[in-house]
C-alpha cells in the first residue's frame, strides 16, 4: 500500500556561467530518480548538499515544475491535478522545515501559527479550532498556555515541536520533513526524532525524510535512499544499507 510513488523524475537547471553571464551550462539536478514510500512508514532521502534533495522534495510537491517523471500520490496521478484539486490535496501534504524560526511569522502567536492551517481551509469554527490547538500542542509536548505566547519566546526544539503541531494538525497523510532536526543539538535532536515516531504511529503517518545526516536515518527511517549528484545510487531498508560491507 503506497502513499507515494515516483517514476524516472528529470529535472535540468541551465546555469549562467562566466563574469557576465553570458556562458550556459546545463545541471541535472535529478537524473532519472524513482521512489516508493509505503503508507504508515519513513523513506529517508541522503545525501550531500547539491545532490538533488530538496530539488526532488519540491518537484514532488510541485513547487517547481518537473521537466518529466510521473508522481502518484495516494492513488491519483498528482502531476494531473488542475488547481483546485490541486488545493485539496495540499491539506494531505504537510511540510516540516529545518529552521522553524525561519517560517514561523514572530508577530503571530503560537496558536494562530498551529490554527493557520485550519483557517485557510475552512476546517471549524473558531472554538473547535482552539481545542484542536490545545489537543495538538499536547501531543507536541507543550502546554495549552503556550498558545498565546510567540515563537521568540521558545527554544529551538520547542520551536520545532510548534513546526510539528502545525503540520500535523491537518492530520495530513503525507509529511515531507526538510532537515527537520539539523539545526538542533544532538540532544534536542533525539528528543524531536522520538517525538515524530511517536506521531507517526499515532497518527498513521508517512514521512518522506531529507537529511544529508546519517545518523539521523538510523534513528528514523525505515528505508533509505541514498542520492548522489541527482543519481540514485543505492537504495533499501536501514538494515541493509548499514549492514553492507
Ligand atoms: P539546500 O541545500 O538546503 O537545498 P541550497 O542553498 O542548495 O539549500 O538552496 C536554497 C535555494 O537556492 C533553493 O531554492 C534552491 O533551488 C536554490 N539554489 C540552489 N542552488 C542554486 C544555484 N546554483 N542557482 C540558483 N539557485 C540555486
Ligand atoms: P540538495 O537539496 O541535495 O542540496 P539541490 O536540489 O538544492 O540539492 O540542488 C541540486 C543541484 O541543482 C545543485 O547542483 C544545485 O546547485 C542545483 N540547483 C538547485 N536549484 C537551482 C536553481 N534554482 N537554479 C540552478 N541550479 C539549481
Amino acid at each position: 500500500d503506497l502513499i507515494l510513488q515516483a517514476r524516472n523524475l528529470r529535472k535540468t537547471y541551465i546555469q549562467r556561467t562566466g563574469a557576465l553571464g553570458l556562458g550556459k551550462q546545463t545541471i541535472t539536478a535529478l537524473d532519472d530518480v524513482s521512489l516508493q514510500l509505503k503508507r504508515g512508514t519513513t523513506l529517508a532521502v541522503v545525501g550531500e548538499s547539491g545532490s538533488g534533495k530538496s530539488t526532488l522534495a519540491r518537484g514532488i510537491l510541485r513547487l517547481l515544475a518537473l521537466d518529466s517523471g510521473e508522481v502518484e500520490f495516494d492513488g491519483t496521478d498528482f502531476l494531473a491535478l488542475d488547481k483546485s484539486a490541486l488545493r485539496r490535496a495540499r491539506r494531505d501534504i504537510q511540510m516540516i522545515f529545518q529552521d522553524p524560526f525561519a517560517s514561523l511569522n514572530p508577530r503571530m502567536r503560537v496558536g494562530d501559527i498551529i490554527a493557520e492551517g485550519l483557517v485557510i481551509h475552512g476546517m471549524g469554527d473558531a472554538s473547535q479550532q482552539r481545542d484542536n490547538v490545545r489537543q495538538m500542542l499536547e501531543k507536541v509536548g507543550l502546554l495549552a498556555e503556550d498558545a498565546q505566547k510567540y515563537p521568540h519566546q521558545f527554544s529551538g526544539g520547542q520551536r520545532q515541536r510548534i513546526g510539528i503541531a502545525r503540520a500535523l494538525i491537518l492530520q495530513p497523510k503525507l509529511v515531507v520533513c526538510d532537515e527537520p532536526v539539523s539545526a538542533l543539538d544532538v540532544s534536542v535532536q533525539a528528543q524531536i526524532l522520538l517525538l515524530l515516531k511517536q506521531l507517526q504511529q499515532e497518527m498513521g503517518l508517512s514521512y518522506l525524510f531529507i537529511t544529508h545526516d546519517l545518523r539521523v536515518v538510523r534513528h528514523i527511517a525505515d528505508q533509505v535512499l541514498v542520492m548522489q549528484k541527482g543519481k540514485v545510487i543505492e537504495q533499501g531498508s536501514v538494515e541493509n544499507i548499514y549492514n553492507a560491507p
